[in-house]
């Protein structure tokens, strides 16, 4: 076993900070009043759940009052899209358009909505893992209910064209979703200059706590409650809120919003070293999805002739946290659906890895899996007849 380790699937969770640990005990421990209570004591959780969402609304450029905090991204994205469903079907309009490589909190939602009577579009991706926003302005249509787009692709990093969407939809009178769960706090997020109607984001993501997140809803939208019971959230998602959670949230989203350039800058040099490193030491292997248009800290290769899974667990004996496609769908055996949807072989994709960075990924972690790396790839090919048949030429 190794005794360095190296954390690599930040795509999957990250880190909770301590600075952000400490806004949050607080609210564990002493501020235990509950934020509806009328008495100071409750009223001190109340003021510290009140910045959270006006945090939320600088960081985002959305208003205050468009924060409905929620208990993470999946839930999020299932509120948007059965609400948005829901209220548009009244109007008659039951065409939803989505895109093949979405999170499966879109995806298996979408699923859901097909069997109560929607129909549902999705869009392809190219081999670059970017939507084209002619191929969304195509397949509207007049019941056109909600589009709903990525920001950014939680396995390729890839991210999406979302202003020219939201300008789009804005223009054709289309509600518009974004899962933003991998962009906010990693990149620029512009709710209301992007003419996004509803966006998805997530605490645990950048640095937060896991359980907590949010979904803006634009200001006059009319749209369904989500829990019915008391008034919190504007009574749209009732329940006691998770006072220290939402703390968290605020706290790690304003870090990260202030570091955000400046990290940006430092992890992308570290994304392009390591991949330009993997791809020039190990011959057939590729990068997927553009190389310029992703996550500052997404890395996802594929290698060809090996199977993912075995990678990831010779990995985790170097220390090395990884991931093949994404952590919901490791442990089945069918390839990702968003390396199939950018267009990789069965064969390709199931020899992909994935190594998401941080700001706490230091220049030695990407020395250390630049050295590491390969030869665990080498000895995998020479144990696979898949590689064997490659080099022969049979493949
Ligand atoms: C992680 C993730 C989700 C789910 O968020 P949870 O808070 O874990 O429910 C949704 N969409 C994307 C793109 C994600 O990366």
């Amino acid at each position: 076993m190794s005794n360095r380790f190296v954390y690599a699937d930040n795509a999957a969770t990250t880190r909770l900070l301590p600075a952000v640990l400490e806004a949050m005990t607080p609210y564990l421990t002493e501020e235990y009043g509950n934020p509806s209570s009328l008495y100071g004591f409750g009223q001190t959780a109340r003021q510290a759940v009140d910045a959270a969402r006006e945090t939320v609304a600088e960081c985002l450029h959305c208003r205050p009052e468009e924060v409905f905090f929620t208990s993470g991204g999946s839930e999020a994205d299932n509120w948007a899209l059965k609400m948005a469903a829901e209220a548009m079907a009244k109007r008659g309009k039951k065409h939803l358009i989505s895109t093949a490589f979405e999170h499966h909190a879109i995806l298996h939602t979408l699923e859901h909505l097909k069997k109560q009577g929607f129909e549902v579009t999705l869009l392809p991706v190219y081999e670059d893992g970017i939507v084209r926003v002619e191929d969304v302005k195509a397949a509207l249509r007049p019941d056109t209910a909600l589009v709903s787009v990525m920001f950014a692709n939680n396995e390729i990093g890839t991210v999406q064209p979302i202003a020219e969407i939201g300008a789009l939809c804005r223009e054709a009178g289309v509600l518009f979703h974004t899962d933003a769960v991998q962009a906010v706090g990693h990149i620029p997020v512009d709710f209301a200059g992007m003419n996004i109607d509803l966006l998805s984001l997530s605490a645990h993501k950048f640095h937060g706590p896991k359980g907590v997140g949010a979904l803006l809803i634009r200001r006059g939208i009319r749209f369904g409650n989500l829990i019915d019971g008391g008034a919190q959230e504007k009574g749209r998602r009732a329940g006691t809120e998770n006072t220290a959670g939402i703390v968290g949230l605020g706290a790690a989203l304003k870090l990260a919003c202030e570091a955000m350039e400046e990290n940006g800058k430092r992890v992308s040099a570290l994304r392009d070293r390591l991949i330009n490193g993997l791809l020039s030491s190990v011959e057939r292997s590729r990068l997927n999805g553009d190389p310029a248009r992703r996550l500052p800290g997404n890395v996802n290769l594929s290698f060809e002739g090996i199977e993912g899974e075995s990678l990831l667990l010779m990995l985790d004996f170097k220390g090395i946290c990884a991931s093949s496609g994404s952590a919901c769908t490791s442990g089945s055996l069918d390839p990702s659906h968003v390396l199939l949807a950018i267009g990789l072989p069965h064969a390709v994709a199931h020899g992909s890895l994935r190594l998401t960075l941080s700001e706490e990924t230091s220049d030695e972690d990407v020395e250390y899996m630049l050295r590491e790396i390969p030869p665990v790839v080498q000895r995998l090919r020479a144990m696979s007849p898949l590689w064997e048949r490659i080099c022969k030429g049979e493949e």
